[in-house]
């Protein structure tokens, strides 16, 4: 059984029963989801967590299912890797990756999010799912759905990259490519849901789908031995994965797994496309709409849904924003995969080159421990990349011509 109470909403505090809802009909504020935290904290401790399976699914009190999961197995208990070679160039002690590249089928952080959105579409009986999308989250839906049998509805904005559109085709959903931004096809989408009964994942099933997210935050504890960072930096697209993050770590203390918090949230965006970081660098709690322009498509909203509550938490923990440009994002990539190995996707780019800035302006303290979201993987966007990396050496099928570039290889260093 679940430790579901309801949905509540953020603004008003209303109470409503758990159904495919996500706004208030009073205030129009979002619906949450509310749980029972007393019995949580006495079905829920560290060794029961460790001797689960290693998936998201090992966090499940603290999620929105009431039955067993179905979706979602192979997804989550991503590494959280030490990047001392990268620490040391940018001048930190202690720096971490909390590496959402690998491990998840689709290859980025939305398979948590679908995972808990897809489970709980079949709890509530949908034969159909859909979603607005800015890239990954169109991969994740169209291949879990595909395994947990749903029709797929996939919107997606039509400029989006080349290879993410691929990706998604593969599992054969009904791909709706739309001429407009991403805000457009979130305004077409919330038109859409209204008359057809469907699963959105990030539309009427919102108050359950971002729920997934916090496994990423009850990942980052358990992985620093049941510990919480000083500092953790998270990308925002809507910002609810920051707000998540931070939920996960206030859950965690809440139900007695962890003893002491004191994590400042930091968010990172593209200079393109900044609304969250705009309003947090000039301290206003209006988060302005802007058009996007930016390579990194996966974080392209223009008007930002969880943009305020991710400012709030950005606010209240003591940390701070920052923005990036498009070669800002091309180096850091390149830097991440020189030092550590791992290849990041855009949105990979926008949290090194932010996190980089605020350890160069002091907002992060070179003594203190961070951590930082890389959330998808850059086999997704190679596009960006073109014409940024060495080229090949190319040579003769012959050892002469092979030694003579050799030479100049050695040369070179
Ligand atoms: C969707 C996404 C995010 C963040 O999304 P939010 O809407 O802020 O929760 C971060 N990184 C990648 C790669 C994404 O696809």
């Amino acid at each position: 059984m679940g430790h579901i109470k309801g949905l509540k909403c953020r603004e008003c505090g209303r109470e409503y029963p758990v159904e495919p809802i996500y706004v208030c009909e009073f205030c129009f504020g979002p619906l949450e989801v509310a749980y029972d935290y007393k019995s949580i904290a006495k079905a829920i401790s560290r060794k029961k967590i460790e001797g689960r399976d290693k998936n998201l699914w090992r966090y499940r009190e603290l999620l929105p299912v009431d039955g067993e999961p179905q979706v979602g197995l192979n997804s989550g208990y991503t590494p959280l890797l030490r990047a001392d070679n990268l620490a040391k160039i940018i001048g930190v002690d202690e720096l971490y990756l909390k590496d959402d590249t690998v491990v998840h089928p689709t290859l980025s952080f939305k398979d948590r999010v679908v995972s808990i959105a897809l489970t709980k579409a079949k709890e509530f009986g949908f034969d159909t799912v859909a979603c607005a999308s800015t890239g990954n989250l169109a991969h994740s839906v169209s291949a879990h759905g595909a395994r947990a049998g749903f029709k797929r509805f996939i919107f997606i904005p039509a400029t989006l990259e080349a290879s993410k559109i691929v990706a998604s085709l593969v599992y054969e959903p009904n791909l709706i490519a739309v001429d407009g931004n991403y805000d457009d096809v979130n305004r077409l989408c919330s038109e859409v849901a209204n008359k057809y009964r469907w699963a959105f994942v990030n539309i009427n099933i919102r108050p359950f789908y971002a729920e997934g997210s916090k496994t990423l935050g009850f990942e980052i504890i358990e992985q620093l031995g049941w510990k919480a960072p000083d500092n953790v930096v998270v990308p925002c697209a809507s910002g609810s994965l920051l707000t998540k993050v931070w939920k996960s770590f206030k859950e965690f203390k809440d139900v007695g797994i962890l003893k002491e918090l004191g994590t400042r949230v930091f968010a990172a965006q593209a200079t393109g496309c900044s609304p969250i970081a705009a309003a947090i660098k000039q301290g206003t709690d209006v988060i302005r709409p802007v058009k996007p322009n930016t390579i990194a498509k996966s974080l392209a909203i223009g008007n930002p849904a969880d943009g305020f509550y991710a400012s709030q938490v950005v606010k209240e923990t003591g940390g701070f924003a920052e923005d990036v440009s498009d070669q800002e994002i091309i180096d850091a990539i390149k830097l991440l995969a020189r030092t550590e190995g791992v290849f990041a996707e855009t949105a990979g780019g926008v949290t090194l080159a932010s996190t980089i800035k605020l350890v160069q302006t002091g907002k992060i303290k070179r003594e203190s421990s961070t951590v930082i979201c890389i959330t998808g993987n850059g086999l997704k966007t190679q596009e960006a990349l073109q014409g940024h990396t060495p080229q090949p050496h190319h040579i003769k099928p012959s050892l002469a011509s092979f030694e003579e570039v050799l030479k100049k290889i050695n040369q070179g260093q």
